[in-house]
């Protein structure tokens, strides 16, 4: 789907303030510039332009003024003069902080990074591989439930390229993004991927999702049931049962686990209060310390997508995705 983005500091970018310096020129020039930049702008998302827009384009939205407005578009440098087959054509400027428009290429990208993340043949090896940690940083990741930076993703390793097994990883949200949105490449300087983990941690979604899709079967060594307290003028159906598959074996990789375990029963006392639900309730997850919510889906998260899985910028031509 085609989008513009206008950066939050978009009305204050300062080629476009610069309108106000220009002889003849005042704060409503700067004004008229913008919303003419603007318009042509969502006309280049909408048909997908990769930042050109033809002659007549910039006429019908100039107006009698196109000749004008263009020519102070230029000077301050939103408008770049080109050719396209010979015709007379102009490229926008291409800042993040001002606008950003989603070209063919990223589009292309970021289906291609869709498609990746529902092929079985290539999520079984590597959810296996993995289990649920992020190769960056190890964090606990959780593939359903409101994103948030340990939403589950998949990164690209070789951006621009299909992944393989082997040039694909598991990566928490925040460490995905931050490796896209990081275009000195510092970030990429700083940090290694870790190498797979000799155990794996794996909640329920993965069980669930390496048996549906593969029939491979592993043991579901992280998370524990929701409690779910009962109402306390109905004493009779207070009870306990234990969740199918669920065991609470602590996980022999997790080296960042909080001190308490969390992947320990209920509290004692609160037995006769609570009902441990399936396994595709939500589960307290382990190795972080935090607590999130794991709903058993067999969800692919977002890899990096975003809410729509397609949501955030990144560089290398992938913006809006994981890589
Ligand atoms: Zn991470």
């Amino acid at each position: 789907m085609p989008w513009a983005r206008v950066g939050d500091n978009a009305a204050t970018y300062p080629p476009l303030l610069s309108v106000a310096g220009v002889k003849g020129a005042d704060e409503r020039t700067v004004n008229e510039v913008a919303g003419f930049v603007f318009r042509c702008a969502w006309q280049v998302a909408a048909h997908t332009t990769d930042y050109v827009i033809d002659i007549g384009t910039v006429q019908m939205i100039g107006g009698a003024r196109w000749s004008e407005l263009v020519k102070l578009a230029e000077r301050v440098k939103l408008l770049e003069r080109t050719r396209v087959n010979g015709l007379l054509a102009w490229r926008l400027v291409e800042k993040d902080d001002f606008i950003h428009i989603r070209t063919v290429a990223e589009m292309e990208w970021n289906n291609r990074q869709r498609n990746d993340t529902r092929d079985p043949r290539l999520m079984v090896p590597i959810r296996q591989r993995d289990g649920d940690q992020c190769r960056w940083c190890r964090i606990v990741v959780v593939w359903s439930g409101p994103s948030n930076n340990r939403s589950a993703t998949v990164d690209h390793l070789v951006p621009g390229e299909a992944a393989t097994v082997d040039t694909a990883v598991i990566a928490c949200w925040e460490c995905n993004h931050a490796r896209n949105d990081d275009r000195s490449g510092k970030w990429e300087a700083e940090h290694a991927v870790f190498p797979p983990p000799v155990k794996p941690l794996y909640g329920s979604a993965t069980v669930k999702y390496l048996f549906e899709n593969a029939g491979v079967v592993v043991e579901q060594n992280i998370g524990r049931p929701r409690k779910t307290v009962e109402r306390a003028s109905d004493p009779d159906t207070a009870r306990t049962t234990q969740p199918h598959g669920a065991s609470p074996v602590r996980p022999g990789g997790a080296a960042t686990a909080p001190a308490t375990d969390p992947l320990a029963g209920a509290p004692p006392g609160e037995s006769s209060r609570v009902v441990h639900d399936s396994p595709s309730d939500e589960f307290e997850l382990a190795g972080s310390g935090r607590v999130g919510s794991d709903s058993g889906s067999d969800g692919l998260g977002s890899d990096g997508l975003g809410s729509d899985g397609l949501g955030r910028s990144r560089r290398r031509g992938r913006r809006g995705s994981g890589r």
